[in-house]
């Protein structure tokens, strides 16, 4: 419900779970200082677009929705990765209306170019204005993402994340924790933790020790795990590397504290290509540190995602990969075919791969993996597992297991199960499997 004498914004945001995480903070801001947020461009007195600029196509589309939000509103605010250095010179000569362009993690400068685009002075309503303590969520209610620092330490020769959200700057973990704290408390059974690279968190603060409710706490990615297991609900780490402290998380996956679930961006196996990629951790023994990952706990879900025909992969370096995820038998592979990034290092490497080439690799990977994921969920069938519900419609509930973050990973069908409600957990039998999804009986 809206009110007339409310200044309204119309909010778009883009790009990955990191964006959402900053439109939801701009969002809280905005609704605290008394605007309405609204669902459309034509109701809005202002619209605010939170741009992705991790690859071309991204980028297209965030200047395709500033070009829609031109002409259906024509006041234009324009934030996030797009928003630095020569994409957002770009983004004023294609659209020279836009209002204001500021760039990632920004949130004071969007908030104030919307205060002056838009002055404000509302009149205070200690009920009406009430902002929920956990804040403005752009998940449904029993999920949330859980940002733990900014930027990135590592220079990977095929984005710019480092160029548009800096080096890697922690959250104080005594902040984290209050925020896992509200969302808990208003009703969130899964806090999924973000970053650009979680196995760093704490590097920058030398792992300062902090306070939550009194209780010392060490800025370090073991002690926030420890820490965010207390509170019985789902937690599930994304973006890990596989350094070897990482091992130290997984008896924790093991006792239950934590999902035993972990996005790990591999990107490749060959380590000549880890090496021109300039990853992260190429130097560790990946299919080691899995193997003991799994010794540790034998059910847990690895996710990841590989490039295939990065600049340089020859056939010998796509075997290898092959080999790799052969031998690693991954649970959940997303695979995406290398585009040059505008500003990257790799743009400048030789021997590019013809696009043919890799749509050819791509397909191989793909048929390869998808056999690999379809044998390891037929194996569940007959298991006895838990599965948080996301949705219920008039056929019954549709909710994830541990395996399954929400939006990448497959679904659990519970058919005919008309009774629950988004946010409750129940068990079941695996009835059947197809390549991606369950169904539980
Ligand atoms: S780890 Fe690499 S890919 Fe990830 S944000 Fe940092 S530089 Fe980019």
């Amino acid at each position: 419900m809206t009110d007339a004498s409310k200044k309204s914004i119309g909010f778009i945001s883009l790009g990955c779970p990191k964006a959402l995480v900053d439109s939801e903070r701009i969002l809280t801001q905005l609704k605290i200082d008394g605007y309405d947020i609204v669902p459309t461009f034509e109701g809005a007195d202002v619209v605010v677009v939170n741009t992705c600029g991790f690859i071309d196509s991204a980028k297209q589309e965030s200047l395709d929705t500033i070009g829609e939000a031109i002409s259906s509103n024509g006041r234009v605010i324009v934030t996030g990765c797009m928003g630095k250095g020569s994409d957002a010179q770009s983004i004023m000569q294609q659209h020279p209306k836009v209002l204001s362009v500021t760039g990632p993690a920004a949130y004071e400068e969007v908030v104030s170019a919307v205060h002056t685009f838009l002055p404000h002075t509302p009149a205070h309503d200690p009920f009406a204005d009430l902002v929920p303590p956990q804040g403005i969520k752009l998940t449904p209610r029993h999920y949330a993402y859980l940002k733990i620092s900014e930027g990135c330490n590592h220079r990977c020769s095929f984005c710019i994340i480092p160029d548009m959200r800096g080096d890697l700057v922690s959250r104080p973990i005594g902040d984290v924790m209050e925020e896992a704290e509200r969302l808990v408390r208003a009703g969130v059974r899964e806090l999924l933790v973000i970053s650009q690279d979680t196995s760093a968190y704490g590097v920058d603060t030398k792992y300062r020790t902090g306070f939550w409710n009194g209780r010392p706490l060490k800025t370090c990615m073991q002690t926030l795990c420890e820490a965010l297991g207390e509170f019985g609900i789902w937690v599930r780490l994304h973006y890990v590397y596989p350094y070897p402290h990482v091992d130290k998380i997984i008896p924790l996956m093991a006792e239950g504290k934590i999902l035993p679930y972990l996005d790990v961006p591999f990107q490749h196996g060959s380590p000549a290509i880890l090496k021109r990629m300039k990853r992260p951790a190429a130097a560790e023994k990946s299919l080691e540190r899995i193997k003991v990952w799994r010794d540790i706990c034998p059910d847990i879900t690895l996710r990841s995602t590989f490039i295939v025909g990065f600049p340089g992969e020859t056939e010998d370096d796509f075997d290898v990969l092959l080999d790799f995820i052969r031998e690693a038998q991954l649970d959940r592979v997303g695979c995406f075919q290398y585009s040059p990034v505008k500003g990257a290092r790799a743009n400048d490497l030789p021997n590019h791969v013809s696009d043919d080439l890799k749509q050819e690799r791509w397909e191989r990977f793909m048929t390869l993996q998808q056999a690999i994921s379809a044998a390891k969920l037929q194996t569940k069938i007959g298991k006895t597992i838990e599965t948080l519900i996301d949705e219920v419609n008039a056929d019954g509930a549709i909710g994830r297991s541990s395996a399954d973050a929400p939006e990448i990973d497959g679904r659990v069908f519970l058919e005919g199960a008309t009774g629950l409600n988004p946010g409750d957990f129940v068990e079941g039998e695996v009835t059947a499997a197809d390549d991606y999804d369950l169904w539980v009986g």
